[in-house]
């Protein structure tokens, strides 16, 4: 991930184990589409992270560097 995104909280859901927490990069779109950036953190009842993964929140492509 880049120092240079910021990214912005837009969404926190309780995924059964946790929560899932969606942020949104400010000023970045997909260059395949022009989509909103996405990156999603998954936390565990302890609020660590377990899993962290970024996509398109346009086309849905796998954008995890
Ligand atoms: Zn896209």
């Amino acid at each position: 991930m880049s120092d240079e995104i910021t990214w912005t909280l837009i969404n926190t859901e309780d995924w059964g184990g946790g929560l899932e927490r969606t942020y949104r990069a400010r000023g970045v779109e997909h260059a395949g589409c022009g989509g909103d950036v996405l990156l999603v953190h998954l936390h565990d009842e302890e609020d660590a992270l377990v899993h962290a993964h970024s996509h398109c929140g346009e086309c849905g492509e796998d954008l995890t560097p």
